[in-house]
C-alpha cells in the first residue's frame, strides 16, 4: 500500500492534471491501465466472481448449521440491533463534527461557489449517474429495494445482487430445516460448496500484496494531485469522524464483544486493507469471512450469517459520509438557487434518518454512497445538481468509509458471538 502511494504521487506529479483517463496518452496513463489490469479487471473481478455463491452458500450453511430456528431469530435480532445502532451512532457524530468544524464555511468558499458551473463540466460522466437517481424519494426508494429483493434468484446470482441473494438462501435454508429429514442430505453439500469457496479466496490472496499495490497507485496517480487542493477541510472533516468512529467500534468491541482491540485489529488487518484499496465492501466479503473465522475465531454459524448481511446493509462509513457531505454543500452553497439557506433542526432529523436509510439501501460497491447521497439531498431540498462538487475527492473518502463499513461488520461478529454465548452459558 505505502508502495503504492509513492509510485502513485510520482506518476502523479509527472503527469499533473493531464492525467484523467479522457486526456490524451502519457507514460503515466499507459502505467495506470497496467495496474487497472492487474488490480481492477484481475483482483477485482476474482473477488467479485466467488462473491455471489459466497454469499448463497455461506448464508445457506450458517442457517442449517443452528441447532434451533429460535437461535436464528436470537442471532438475527441482535445483528440487526448492533447494525441500526452503530449506524446511528456513526451518522451523529459525523453531524456533530461538521457542524463544529463547518467546512464549507472554511478555506475558498467564494471561489468555490463562483465556479459551480465549471465543477460541474468537470465532473460531467459521474454527474449522468445523479441525473438519474434524481427522481428518488424515500418511498420509490423502498419500493425499488423490495424489487431488488424479490426476484428470480438464478437471476440475482448472475446480477450479483446480494439483497435478493440474501433473501432467496434465508427462505431456502429455513426450508431445509423445516422438511426436517428429507432436507438432511443437502446440509453437508453446502458445508462442502461453502469450504471449497473459502479455499479459492485463499488462492486469490496469495497475490493480494501486488494487487494491492497496483490499485493504491492506479488511484493515486489519477486523484492524488487533487485531492486536497479545493476541498480540504471536507477530507480533513470526513477523515476525522471515520477515526471517531472507529475509535467507538474498538470501544464496542472492548467493551460489549469482550475482546482486546489490539488482538482485533490484527486480525482483521487483511479485509481492512482490502477494503481500503478496492473500495467495495462486497469485493471484500471472502477475505472478511475468512479473517473473522481463522483469526478472530468467531463460530462459522454466526459468521456466515452476520457478514453477507453486513456486506449489504450495514455501512457506518458511507451513513457518516452522506451526513457531513449533504451539511458541508449546504454550508457552501446555501442560499444559491435549490440551496435552502437555513439548516433548521428538522432538516438536521430529516438529514440523520434519510442518511441511515441512504447506506442501507447503498451497494457494497465503489461510489455507491454518491448515488444514494441523491435521496438525502432531496429529503431537505437541495438541489442534487450540486452533489459533483464533492466527487473530486470521493474515491479517495471511499477507501476510509469502506474500510470502516468492513470493520463495523467484523466488530458486530465478535459482539453476536460474545452476546450469544454469554446467553447460552458458554462465555
Ligand atoms: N464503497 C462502499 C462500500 O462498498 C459504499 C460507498 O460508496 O460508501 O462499502
Amino acid at each position: 500500500m505505502i508502495g503504492g502511494v509513492i509510485v502513485g504521487l510520482l506518476l502523479s506529479s509527472a503527469g499533473g492534471a493531464d492525467l484523467r483517463p479522457d486526456a490524451d496518452g502519457t507514460v503515466t496513463e499507459r502505467a495506470v491501465w497496467f495496474f487497472d489490469l492487474f488490480g481492477s479487471t484481475v483482483f477485482i473481478g476474482a473477488l467479485k466472481m466467488i462473491v455471489a455463491p459466497l454469499i448463497f452458500f455461506s448464508i445457506l450453511h450458517g442457517i442449517t448449521s443452528l441447532p434451533t430456528s429460535g437461535e436464528l431469530w436470537s442471532i438475527g435480532g441482535k445483528t440487526l440491533a448492533y447494525y441500526f445502532t452503530t449506524t446511528s451512532v456513526a451518522v451523529v457524530i459525523g453531524l456533530v463534527l461538521v457542524l463544529t468544524i463547518q467546512p464549507g464555511m472554511r478555506g475558498d468558499r467564494d471561489a468555490i461557489r463562483a465556479k459551480k458551473e465549471q465543477n460541474l463540466a468537470e465532473f460531467g460522466k459521474k454527474t449522468d449517474r445523479i441525473e438519474s437517481a434524481r427522481d428518488a424519494s424515500a418511498w420509490e426508494t423502498v419500493k425499488q429495494n423490495l424489487e431488488r429483493t424479490i426476484r428470480n434468484p438464478f437471476r440475482a446470482l448472475a446480477e450479483a445482487n446480494s439483497l435478493a441473494i440474501i433473501f432467496f438462501a434465508l427462505l431456502l435454508g429455513i426450508a431445509l430445516v423445516a422438511i426436517g429429514d428429507k432436507g438432511r442430505p443437502v446440509i453437508p453439500v453446502l458445508d462442502g460448496a461453502n469450504a471449497a469457496i473459502m479455499k479459492v479466496t485463499s488462492w486469490i490472496m496469495v497475490g493480494a500484496p501486488f494487487f494491492i499495490f497496483c490499485l493504491v497507485a492506479s488511484l493515486i496517480a489519477q486523484e492524488g494531485s487533487r485531492i486536497f487542493a479545493l476541498l480540504g477541510w471536507y477530507v480533513i472533516t470526513v477523515i476525522a469522524g471515520i477515526a471517531l468512529h472507529v475509535l467507538f467500534l474498538l470501544a464496542v468491541c472492548k467493551f460489549v464483544g469482550k475482546r482486546s482491540p489490539i488482538e482485533f485489529l490484527k486480525g482483521i488487518r487483511r479485509p481492512w486493507m482490502i477494503a481500503f484499496s478496492t473500495r467495495s465492501s462486497a469485493a471484500t466479503l471472502p477475505v472478511t469471512m475468512d479473517a473473522v473465522d481463522k483469526e478472530l475465531k468467531v463460530p462459522r454459524k454466526i459468521g456466515d450469517f452476520v457478514l453477507p448481511l453486513g456486506a449489504t446493509i450495514n455501512m457506518d462509513g458511507t451513513a457518516l459520509y452522506e451526513g457531513v457531505a449533504i451539511i458541508f454543500l449546504l454550508q457552501l452553497f446555501g442560499g444559491l438557487p435549490g440551496a435552502p439557506a437555513d439548516l433548521t433542526f428538522v432538516m438536521t432529523l430529516v438529514i440523520f434518518l434519510t442518511a441511515v436509510l441512504a447506506s442501507i439501501g447503498a451497494a457494497a460497491v465503489p461510489d455507491a454512497g454518491l448515488i444514494t447521497m441523491v435521496l438525502v439531498a432531496n429529503a431537505i431540498g437541495l438541489d442534487p445538481e450540486y452533489i459533483p462538487v464533492v466527487f473530486g475527492v470521493d474515491a479517495f473518502l471511499d477507501m476510509f468509509r469502506t474500510s470502516t463499513n468492513v470493520m463495523g461488520d467484523a466488530v458486530g461478529c465478535v459482539v453476536v458471538s460474545r452476546l450469544e454465548g454469554a446467553e447460552s452459558g458458554s462465555g
